[in-house]
């Protein structure tokens, strides 16, 4: 097997990969939080993390994925604090918080397959793992991790030995880092929620006091309340992966909050590592270097940026292969334009190769591994891509190798090659293709002829090229 290297935010260094069991790779993906429509932005970290996927199957390994959903716990402010996001997307809407977070997974479902996105073996909602993420509070507090106060039970960051060691920050840099929410009651300014409370210190919900129940709440020994947003991601990679926690991956901003509570807390619980290798991607931005964020509600989905206006999506998918993911992107309308201008130009290429598919070609196989297995290296895997295109090579090896490397790429090239064979052609006469070939391949001229002839009766020409046939109406 070949090696692959990736870069490790946990080492800050690109490791040989290792997978913990040779037969199947656990990759963990942190899913959308489900109260609005996903931004290209998040799409771009979909779209990496696709990518990863494809170059471990590319190089021979199985892959467990799981992604979970996001649908109940995120808090409005970073640190706990704040209005649930489900809640206020309920109330903008005039439906239930469940209804919210129904829709907006199956518009994100929708968003990964026009990026041609592989699904993952199985979409994890953290309201479907209450049980799991109460367990595992309550062996955080058997290790005494946690502590109460009025709005929740909050994991103690101090008693953890080496808190920064994914972040790699001091406390006074976290600090200065981040937006000012003061919670009192916290210990340390880094420690977080794993469970809040529906109501101040726990209590029933009192119709004199409170002014609404929440829509999400569920009974706990601490209380009735909700998890914390961070705690899910560890219930639910520990119970779907068991031992295989390989590979977990997110965008940049989840370095030193969300995956750096991840780690504390399942370490904390189980005394062993939480995933050998931690991968994020940097940034979409917006002109100026700005993050494209949600919360910013002038966010470009694939909708109103691509579909709306007759771009197809694949257009994104092939801008973010140009740009490394560790390289921070700015999305701007011309450069857009450029690329689908550079998209077109790559599918001609292919499709008017004039062969069918022969024998992959192994020299530039090496080449587009070489690239791919150096930590997602696309940029380069393109250029690879572009040599073969203008080498010397036959067509019938130049188009079985371009396709294979579709498999990674995963820009449909192959659907777009038959589509352009097959285009206004009528069933039969595809069929007739299929038979024609398979009978050139037998030199079983006599065969080929004859349905040369039954092709050409039907009113259509026939063009025998070097690797193939050419069929169109007369
Ligand atoms: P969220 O739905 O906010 O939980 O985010 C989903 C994923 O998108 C996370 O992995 C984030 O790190 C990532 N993300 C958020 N904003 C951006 C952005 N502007 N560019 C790339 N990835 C992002
Ligand atoms: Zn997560």
């Amino acid at each position: 097997m070949n090696k692959i290297f990736l870069y490790n935010t946990l080492t800050r260094e690109k490791e040989e990969f290792k997978p913990i069991d040779k037969k199947e790779i656990g990759l963990y993906t942190c899913g959308p939080t489900v109260y609005d429509y996903a931004h290209i932005g998040n799409l771009r970290t979909y779209i990496f993390t696709d990518i990863l996927k494809r170059v471990l199957f590319y190089n021979g390994y199985s892959v467990k994925h799981i992604m979970n959903i996001t649908d109940v716990g995120h808090l409005v402010g970073d640190m706990d604090m704040g209005e649930d996001k489900f809640e206020k997307g309920a109330r903008r809407e005039g439906k239930t918080a469940w209804e919210i977070a129904e829709f907006y997974t199956k518009a994100f479902q929708k968003d990964l397959g026009n990026l041609n996105i592989l699904p993952p073996n199985k979409y994890t909602k953290a309201t479907d793992y209450i049980k799991e993420q109460i367990t595992l509070i309550e062996t955080l507090e058997e290790k005494s991790y946690i502590y109460k106060t009025s709005d929740g039970i909050y994991f103690d960051t101090a008693k953890f030995k080496d808190y920064n060691k994914l972040s790699h920050l001091r406390l006074e840099e976290l600090q200065e880092g981040a937006r000012v929410e003061k919670n009192e009651e916290k210990k340390n300014f880094t420690d977080f929620a794993l469970w809040k409370f529906s109501y101040r210190d726990g209590r029933p919900f009192d119709s004199s006091q409170d002014f609404a129940r929440r829509q999400m709440e569920w009974r706990s020994p601490w209380g009735v309340g909700f998890p914390g947003w961070h705690l899910e991601c560890s219930a639910m990679s520990m119970a779907e992966l068991g031992e295989k926690l390989d590979i977990h991956c997110g965008g940049i901003d989840h370095i030193n909050v969300h995956h750096t509570n991840e780690i504390a807390q399942s370490e904390a619980a189980t005394g062993k590592k939480f995933f050998n290798y931690w991968i994020h991607g940097e940034f979409l931005n917006i002109a100026g270097g700005k993050k494209m964020a949600k919360s910013d509600e002038n966010f470009l989905t694939l909708e109103n940026a691509f579909l709306k206006r007759d771009i197809d999506p694949l257009v994104y998918r092939f801008a973010c292969l140009q740009t490394h993911y560790r390289k921070p992107m700015e999305y701007d309308e011309e450069s857009i334009l450029n690329t689908r201008e550079g998209f077109r130009h790559l599918v001609s290429q292919v499709v008017n190769i004039d062969g069918t598919k022969g024998k992959i070609d192994q020299k530039y196989k090496d080449k587009f591994i070489e690239a791919i297995n150096d930590d997602l290296n696309m940029p380069q895997s393109l250029a690879v891509v572009q040599n073969l295109l203008k080498s010397k090579l036959k067509n019938e090896e130049k188009i079985a190798t371009v396709l294979d490397f579709d498999r990674v790429l995963g820009l449909r090239l192959e659907d777009m090659v038959e589509q352009a064979k097959g285009i206004a052609l009528p069933e039969d006469i595809k069929i007739m293709i299929v038979h024609r070939n398979k009978a050139r391949q037998d030199k079983n001229w006599a065969e080929s002829d004859r349905i040369r002839d039954e092709i050409e009766k039907r009113g259509y020409a026939v063009e025998d090229g070097k690797g193939g046939i050419k069929v169109y109406k007369k």
